[in-house]
């Protein structure tokens, strides 16, 4: 006899009660997620198919799922929260969403500085801000550090996105620990400096402007540089065409790195399946799914990385370990506004 199945068809977990036929509660994990990538469907079928344990899956905005959490308070039916960058992840544990959760398995396969020491949280795949330049106008050894953008000679021609957005706050907060807050408020001033115009738009539009020539250099987390150049657009090929990307750092401690990742839910209600959830996705299969989803670097070494990606060669990134950027972030936030940076 089929099994009553409330979940997944209308996204309203909160209602779903999994029940066989004999009304023993079916096995199930309900994820959170601010993921929305074709290739995870195939990552929870395959994890089902392996466990028999059904996938629910709750998709918003990454904010969002973090408040929805709170309101839902100890009721909530969510197990796992999948989100990107380490400052948000950080916040969500901040707010005591998160549980520490200790495996051997995802202990040995995630490096230490992709998850968080006590185990809130977990790297699951990396994704790496770099500087995108006009091919035409740029030669990429005249950018090779973060700490270049300041200097004078960019004046008036780099574009970079709001300091609203997590990614340039988790980027502040690595210079805060690689450089220290004078040095990077000092930093951060001679950036707004040189900008060709206020902030505006998200990182694939900063690749636009460089290509329509509003700006020379912008700060852009690598896949969207990725998804140009992959588009089934021409338009945005040519987009792609124009411009050359810098990982910066590379003499030094390395391109500025951040995670997706995931973290258990401190009132999960099926704590056992979000772990054995976690565990799966550090295998190489489900890591493979996991990062080819976004362009994104695997965090175990086994997997092949996407074509794309191998030819970028061996990318030294910053080591610093992720929950520092999550430690630095309200420094950092502080320290924008000081200088102006919209
Ligand atoms: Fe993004």
């Amino acid at each position: 006899m089929d099994s009553f199945a409330a979940r997944g068809l209308t996204g309203a977990v909160g209602l779903a009660v999994a029940l066989t036929a004999s009304g023993v509660a079916a096995q199930e994990v309900n994820l959170y997620s601010s993921r929305h990538y074709d290739t995870d469907v195939a990552l929870y079928e395959a994890f089902t198919e392996q466990t028999g344990i059904e996938v629910n899956l709750i998709e918003g905005d990454a904010d969002q799922l973090i408040e929805r959490i709170k309101a839902e308070g100890r009721n909530s039916p969510a197990d796992v929260l999948i989100t990107v960058d380490a400052g948000r992840l950080w916040r969500a544990d901040e707010a005591g969403l998160l549980q520490p959760v200790s495996s051997e398995v995802v202990a040995a396969a995630i490096p230490a500085e992709l998850r968080h020491p006590e185990g809130k949280w977990f790297g699951l795949s990396q994704r790496l801000r770099g500087i995108v330049y006009a091919k035409d106008r740029v030669d990429p050894s005249e950018i090779t550090s973060y700490e270049d953008l300041a200097d004078a000679k960019w004046q008036g021609r780099v574009c970079i996105r709001s300091s609203t957005n997590i990614y340039n706050q988790s980027l502040v907060a690595s210079m805060i620990e690689a450089n220290g807050v004078e040095a990077t408020e000092a930093w951060a001033q001679g950036l707004v400096d040189n900008l060709a115009r206020p902030p505006q738009g998200g990182d694939t539009d900063q690749i636009k402007a460089v290509a329509a020539g509003e700006c020379d250099v912008a700060v852009v987390n690598h896949y969207y540089l990725v998804r140009l150049m992959e588009s089934e657009t021409p338009e945005d090929r040519a987009v792609a065409d124009e411009v050359g990307i810098v990982f910066p750092n590379q003499d030094g401690r390395g391109a500025h790195a951040n995670v997706s990742g995931a973290g258990i839910v401190a009132s999960a209600p099926n704590e056992e399946n979000a772990v054995r959830f976690l565990e799966y996705l550090t295998t190489p299969e489900a890591q493979a799914y996991f990062a080819e989803g976004n362009y994104e670097f695997p965090v175990v070494d086994e997997v092949k990385l996407e074509p794309v990606l191998e030819q970028w060669g061996d990318i030294r990134t910053d080591a610093v370990n992720a929950a520092k950027l999550g430690e630095n972030n309200p420094e950092a936030v502080k320290l924008m506004d000081r200088v102006g940076w919209k």
